[in-house]
C-alpha cells in the first residue's frame, strides 16, 4: 500500500545533487585534463559540469593565465559534441585579493566567463602591501590564532565590497581560511543573487550559523572542488553535513534538473 510518509523518507535518503559547478583540471592545481572532468561528470549522472580553474593572481599554485584560459576554452569547445549530454560550463575561481574587495578579474575577463566563482586563497598575490598586512596575513594564520571580532567584522566588509563591485557568482568554500561573518555575507548574497557554496572538500561552516543562514533567503549550491577524477561529482560530505537538515534541499540549487541562472558576468 501506498504510504505518503515512507515516499517523503525515501526522497530524503536519495538528495540528488545534478551539477557540479566547481572542479579543477592540469591548468591549474588539479591532476585531471578537461575531458577527464566531462567524462566523471557524465559516469556520475551529471546534467551538468563546471570548469573551474585558480585565477589569475595565483601564478604559485599553477593558477590560469589568460593565455591559459583561452586555450582551455578551445579545448572545452572542441569536446562541446561528444559530451554533447552535459550542460558544460566554463568559469574561473577567482581570488579576492584586497581588503576593499579586489578579485583578480577585469572587466574585459567578464564576457568570456560563463560565471565566477570567489574565494580566499593563501598563495594568490596580494592587491596591496596593506592587503597583504589586513587579509593576508590573519587568514594565513587563522587556524593558529583565532581571529579577533575587529579582524573578522573587516573581512566580512571585503567580501560585501566584493559582491557589490563585482557579478560573483558563487561564494566559494566560506570560512576556509579568512574568518567572516557569514550570516551578514549570505544577507547581502540573497540581495545581489550570489550563492554561498557547500564545498565538499572544505566544511568549514558551523552549525550554529549554517542554521541562521537556512532562514535567509540565500540560494546553497553544492559542489565538490574535485581537482582529481576521483573526487569529481562525490556530494557525501555536503550530505552528510546536511543530514540534519531536510529543509536545507529546498535552498540547494542543484538538487533539482534543469539549467541555473546565474548571476551573470557582465
Ligand atoms: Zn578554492
Ligand atoms: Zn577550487
Amino acid at each position: 500500500m501506498y504510504n505518503p510518509l515512507i515516499q517523503i523518507e525515501l526522497i530524503k535518503e536519495n538528495m540528488r545533487i545534478y551539477g557540479d559547478y566547481h572542479t579543477h583540471t592540469k591548468y591549474s592545481d588539479g591532476v585531471t585534463n578537461v575531458i577527464d572532468n566531462l567524462s566523471a561528470a557524465r559516469e556520475k549522472g551529471l546534467e551538468s559540469i563546471g570548469i573551474t580553474d585558480h585565477g589569475y593572481a595565483s601564478p604559485s599554485f599553477g593558477g590560469l593565465t589568460r593565455e591559459k584560459f583561452i586555450k582551455q576554452k578551445k579545448e572545452i569547445e572542441s569536446l562541446r559534441d561528444q559530451f554533447g549530454d552535459l550542460n558544460i560550463y566554463h568559469g574561473i575561481e577567482a581570488n579576492i585579493t584586497g581588503i576593499e574587495g579586489n578579485i583578480d578579474l577585469r572587466e574585459e575577463d567578464f564576457s568570456q566567463l560563463d560565471y565566477i566563482i570567489a574565494g580566499f586563497h593563501a598563495p594568490a598575490r596580494p592587491y596591496t602591501l596593506k592587503s597583504f598586512g589586513e587579509l593576508y596575513l590573519n587568514s594565513y594564520f587563522s587556524f593558529v590564532i583565532k581571529p579577533s571580532r575587529r579582524v573578522i567584522e573587516r573581512n566580512t566588509r571585503a567580501y560585501i565590497s566584493m559582491i557589490k563591485k563585482y557579478p560573483i557568482a558563487i561564494i566559494a568554500h566560506i570560512n576556509h581560511l579568512t574568518k567572516v561573518d557569514a550570516l551578514e555575507i549570505a544577507k547581502c548574497c540573497a540581495d545581489y543573487g550570489t550563492m554561498i557554496e557547500l564545498n565538499a572538500k572544505h566544511v568549514e561552516l558551523s552549525y550554529s550559523v549554517f542554521e541562521k543562514i537556512l532562514m535567509t533567503d540565500v540560494k546553497l549550491i553544492a559542489n565538490t572542488d574535485g581537482h582529481k577524477k576521483t573526487k569529481i561529482g562525490r556530494f557525501e560530505e555536503i550530505e552528510k553535513y546536511i543530514k540534519g537538515y531536510p529543509e536545507a534541499e529546498a535552498k540547494i540549487i542543484n538538487s533539482k534538473p534543469g539549467i541555473i541562472d546565474f548571476r551573470k558576468p557582465k
